[in-house]
């Protein structure tokens, strides 16, 4: 039988927003030391768009976008559809590509067809190839191919990265020949979550596959304790593990497939009510509000009920 206590606790989560699925996990909840966020989907909104777009000399903004949009195919990742939006807001034609690709946690690969290539006017001027391999993708990418950085690009990236916006890369055959800057907003409940969370005396991190200069930017903003970059989404529960082997008892809070082992791997795993199925699937307490608010009810909710039963 359920002792009354939780299925009281259960029924009051319940009207406060959460889902259980795990009824331990609400007791647990009140002995925690360090809530884990996900950033991108879970403390910003996660609708990204194309900001800005650089590009080495010889190549325009258009051809640059529209290989990027071809390579991105049809990948449900956020910078893939902003990629695209932004392609098709320009009246961008997309080109014809095989063997797609997606690079977990570092982006998206496919081979372009030359003759397309040419008549797109994205021909190098070079000798015609059967199939061009093309990237785009993160600084995750980028630490695996071997073609330095064009210094304008660099630059660029810089910029942005101070301006707490996501860059990827457009690679052909290993040389990076445009950047995009993207901008995400911050959610307006984060900064009152990670507030009432230190007010309750819990350490906040953040865990992300983005890069070192926007989590340090977002977290800044916020007022985040730890951050963990560029981390490889099947890297990502070993972070949990970190922390927990320094004697924590840590929550990790996510959307995406991505974050999924991390949530398994945490003592409470809380997944945002709109985030992935797998996501969902791997959660303890699913926010069906989709508020991160919801967070630090639990961990009152959790600390107000458990107290009465000592
Ligand atoms: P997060 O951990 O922030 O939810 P992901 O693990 O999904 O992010 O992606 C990590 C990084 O990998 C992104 O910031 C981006 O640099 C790169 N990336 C992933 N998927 C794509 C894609 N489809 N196109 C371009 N870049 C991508
Ligand atoms: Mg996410």
């Amino acid at each position: 039988a359920i002792p009354l206590v939780v299925a009281i606790n259960t029924s009051l989560a319940a009207r406060n927003g959460m889902l259980v699925r795990d009824r331990i996990a609400m007791e647990r909840a009140r002995t925690l030391d360090t809530v884990v966020f996900d950033k991108t989907g879970t403390l910003t909104e996660g609708e990204q768009g194309v900001v800005d777009i650089a590009t080495v000399d010889g190549v325009s903004e258009d051809e640059a976008l529209a290989l990027a949009a071809t390579v991105e195919g049809d990948s449900e990742h956020m910078i893939a559809r902003a990629i695209r939006e932004a392609a098709d807001e320009r009246g961008l034609e997309r080109g014809t590509a095989t063997d797609f690709e997606a690079l977990k946690g570092k982006g998206v690969r496919a081979t372009v067809d030359g003759a397309a290539l040419r008549a797109a006017g994205l021909s190098r001027g070079d000798e015609p190839r059967d199939g061009e391999r093309v990237h785009v993708g993160g600084p995750n990418l980028l630490s695996e191919l071997e073609g330095g950085m064009p210094t304008d690009l660099e630059r660029f990236a810089d910029r942005a990265g101070e301006n707490a916006q996501t860059v990827v890369y457009l690679i052909r055959e290993g040389d990076p020949v445009a950047a995009f800057a993207l901008a995400d907003v911050v959610r307006e409940e984060s900064y009152r979550v990670v507030d009432a969370l230190h007010e309750l005396g819990l350490e906040v991190a953040m865990l992300t596959g983005d890069s070192e200069d926007v989590a340090r930017a977002v977290a800044d903003d916020l007022g985040i304790d730890t951050v963990f970059a560029e981390v490889l989404p099947e890297d990502k529960d070993e972070k949990i593990t970190e922390l927990q082997a320094q004697g924590k008892s840590v929550a990790m809070v996510g959307d995406g497939v991505n974050d999924a082992p991390a949530l398994t791997r945490a003592d409470i795993g809380i997944a945002i009510g709109s985030g992935t199925d797998v996501a969902v699937q791997s959660a303890d307490i699913i926010l069906v509000k989709n508020n991160p608010m919801d967070v630090v009810r639990l961990v009152k909710l959790s600390r107000a009920s458990y107290r009465k039963m000592q």
